[in-house]
């Protein structure tokens, strides 16, 4: 059954001025030579869409409980991979062994308070000798799950984590102070945050898919913890759509700080991509359409849809120069997987001892960190969670037909667990984020009076309530 989906043109001043109003990068209007078609007006991709409900669990993100667990993971002295770990150390509250167990127990305290809804889990190994670790080393990273309610969309995953670990301006030393308050206090401040958060909210909002909120080690030592377990969620075949990697969003309070936005970087080319899939990419003008980069345009979605008070600003790129983080293994792994940092770092307090020189106080300290834009920044990736793991899961086998030189352009695909409608998304070649969105009003076919030659086409699924999923470029089909 077809569906036919046609919209009317704009002009092409009330198009740029829209685009212009929304901050939007356009190169014109889209039905450029297209004739005029009656029926709906596709609506703007960048129009909001809230679930109060989510609104409201966000809302229980707190600045204050945030400051809490920053300061006591730097509490934990020295939060080296190779820092200590054994029994004695724990029992001081010393070393990384130490605040690997606090922070089980705070999962575990987080669990008990929704009737158990977290099942909280280790996945520890041991990293055999490398450039960056001394001897063998065993390395556990801890998570909780909350396992999605829907028992079709339960193996559908959504993941957030940050690195627990930290380091001073030796890699090998585990012993003197490393508070690694913003790098990655921060990170896993969001995660259990998140946590805590969003199990507390379980009870009312139903989230049919699962939610990890992870915390791992060894990222100062070459992201190990993040490598084996991106290996394992592979090797086992998990379904993790979205990875949200939080890796110093402090908002470090330097005077050229900007706390209006959070960085969110995506890969450009899938660091998986086989040559196949490289030749393909290239052929289609797909290299700004990776898994990673439509997790970073929902982001960028949800941070219009959400109150969040921060707002992602969208880096198309993997990372920052000379750096790198835990998205990277996942990435490496196949999945998409963003990572999220603040505006501007100051590289006098990350990865340096603790002391004053010239005046120049050097050290990652928790008086750096600003806790009400971590609570800003908390309640973005909250927000990102919940909606995802709210939503169908995204449309599979996704194509669009290349049979026939045609300038409308029909779209097909199977249907998603937990969908009752899906959505058409596109925008121009040249634009950075959607633009257009169109209503399927039934099946999972839809044929649109825009040209494939053009734009860029997405698929998503959209639930009763109007959660959608990421959406899915459609793969040529002949
Ligand atoms: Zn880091």
């Amino acid at each position: 059954m077809t569906e036919f989906v046609s919209f009317r043109c704009f002009s092409a001043s009330l198009v740029a001025a829209v685009v212009v109003a929304l901050g939007l990068v356009s190169s014109g209007p889209l039905c450029r030579g297209q004739e005029m078609e009656q029926g709906p007006a596709p609506r703007l991709a960048s129009d909001r869409h809230t679930d109060t409900h989510i609104a409201e669990a966000i809302r229980q993100v707190s600045a204050d409980h945030i400051r809490q667990t920053i300061e006591k993971l730097v509490s934990f002295g020295n939060r080296s991979t190779i820092s200590m770990q054994d029994e004695e150390s724990i029992k001081a509250g010393k070393g990384i062994g130490g605040a690997r167990e606090w922070i089980k127990t705070e999962f575990e305290r987080y669990s008990k308070d929704c009737g158990g809804c977290l099942e909280v889990k280790t996945d520890t190994f041991t990293e055999q000798p490398g450039e960056r670790i001394p001897k063998p080393t065993e390395i556990t990273n801890v998570y909780a799950v909350l396992r999605g309610s829907a028992p079709q969309q339960a193996s559908q995953i959504v993941l957030v984590t940050g690195h627990y670990d930290s380091r001073n301006s030796d890699t090998f030393n585990g012993t003197d102070s490393a508070p690694g308050a913003n790098d990655d206090g921060s990170g896993t401040a969001v995660s259990l945050e998140c946590a805590r958060v969003l199990s507390q909210a379980a009870g009312k909002l139903k989230f049919p898919a699962t939610i990890i909120f992870l915390t791992v080690a060894g990222e100062e030592q070459g992201l190990n913890g993040s490598k084996h377990f991106a290996q394992m969620a592979k090797q086992q075949g998990w379904r993790i759509e979205a990875v949200l990697n939080n890796d110093i969003v402090g908002g470090d309070r330097n005077p050229r700080q900007d706390t209006t936005v959070v960085r969110v970087f995506s890969e450009g080319l899938p660091a998986a991509a086989s040559e196949a899939e490289l030749k393909r990419i290239r052929m289609l003008g797909g290299e700004s359409d990776s898994p990673s980069r439509e997790l970073a345009r929902y982001i960028a979605d949800i941070g219009r849809s959400y109150d969040a008070g921060v707002k992602p600003l969208l880096i198309f790129r993997l990372d920052r120069f000379l750096r790198g983080g835990d998205h990277y293994s996942f990435n490496q792994q196949g999945f998409a997987a963003v990572r999220f940092t603040e505006f501007r770092e100051d590289y006098n307090h990350q990865h340096q001892n603790v002391r004053t020189e010239d005046g120049i106080e050097y050290g990652d300290l928790p008086k750096f960190v600003d806790f009400d834009y971590m609570a800003l920044v908390t309640r973005l990736n909250a927000a990102a969670l919940a909606s995802l793991a709210s939503a169908p899961a995204p449309p599979t086998s996704v194509k669009m037909q290349t049979k026939n030189l045609d300038n409308d352009t029909t779209l097909t695909w199977d249907p998603s667990a937990g969908a009752a409608t899906y959505e058409v998304v596109w925008r121009s070649t040249s634009a950075s984020d959607w633009e257009y969105v169109q209503t399927v009003s039934s099946g999972t076919r839809a044929t649109l009076k825009v040209s494939k030659d053009n734009v860029i086409f997405g698929v998503r699924a959209i639930d009763q309530a109007g959660h959608h999923s990421l959406p899915v470029v459609p793969e040529p089909e002949r």
